[in-house]
């Protein structure tokens, strides 16, 4: 079973169509990582196409926040005037789908699918010892997680945690990460509509535990295009500037 694995599309539905064009004939099955809304302008159009798909989906923060699960007093005012917006635009059949997704960490094939953290949905996990503390607390020899817009991950294998940055090479599509047997892995594939690790392009993986292969894709898409439209729904210029710089 191939499973593309999208994380963190912050309701940019060009992006989205983009990656799922790329990702084309490659995948059996679908695995969202939560965030499918917050800070980007189509709400609806990404909930309904990942609905459309059948993913196997966990939830975000912005999930939470977006349908209303949580009242966003924890995120800065950007973040929160944003999430409000999205929960003012959300159809009703959407909001509940936003609201019924399960928490992760959740397995489906063998994986496990995380926002966060293992033990927490909410915590960004950039540092070794969180991504061991992460590891310990799954069964799963493959683990995915999302919520840093990190695309890139870690491995540990006879007591060593190594990270794992399998960036694509400028020009290239993807870059292939071939597993080990025995070893364990916690694997970010990157924001699909908003990424923060410099590069713009949207970011999402391949899983492939057949033939023991991950591939880590960026694909470029219409920036502007995504930019005009957050600009007519209102929502705040830096979050509007930092597609363009993947930060
Ligand atoms: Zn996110």
């Amino acid at each position: 079973m191939r499973y593309l694995i999208l994380s963190d599309i912050h309701a940019n539905a060009t992006a989205l169509d983009a990656a799922l064009a790329a990702a084309d004939g490659r995948w059996d099955r679908v695995a969202c990582l939560g965030d499918l809304v917050g800070y980007g302008p189509d709400p609806n159009d990404v909930v309904e196409r990942i609905r459309a798909l059948d993913s196997a989906a966990i939830r975000g923060n912005h999930d939470r926040a977006g349908s209303g699960l949580a009242d966003a007093e924890d995120f800065n005012p950007i973040a929160r005037a944003a999430a409000l917006w999205t929960r003012d635009q959300l159809r009703p059949e959407n909001l509940a789908y936003l609201r019924d997704l399960p928490p992760g960490p959740v397995q489906v094939n063998g994986i496990s699918l995380i926002h966060g953290a293992a033990r927490d949905e909410d915590e960004y996990v950039v540092a070794p010892g969180q991504a061991l503390a992460c590891l310990l607390e799954t069964s799963s020899a493959v683990n995915f997680f999302g919520h840093t817009h990190l695309q890139g991950g870690f491995s540990f294998h006879d007591n060593r945690l190594e990270a794992i940055q399998p960036r694509p090479e400028p020009g290239a599509s993807f870059s292939a990460l071939r597993l080990e047997k025995d070893w364990r892995y916690l694997l970010n594939p990157g924001s699909v509509g908003q990424p923060r690790d410099g590069d713009p392009r949207a970011a999402f993986a391949i899983s492939d535990l057949e033939h023991q292969v991950v591939e880590f894709w960026r694909v470029p898409y219409e920036i502007p295009a995504v930019q005009k439209r957050m600009v007519s729904a209102g929502l705040h210029d830096s979050l509007v500037h930092r597609l363009a710089l993947g930060r």
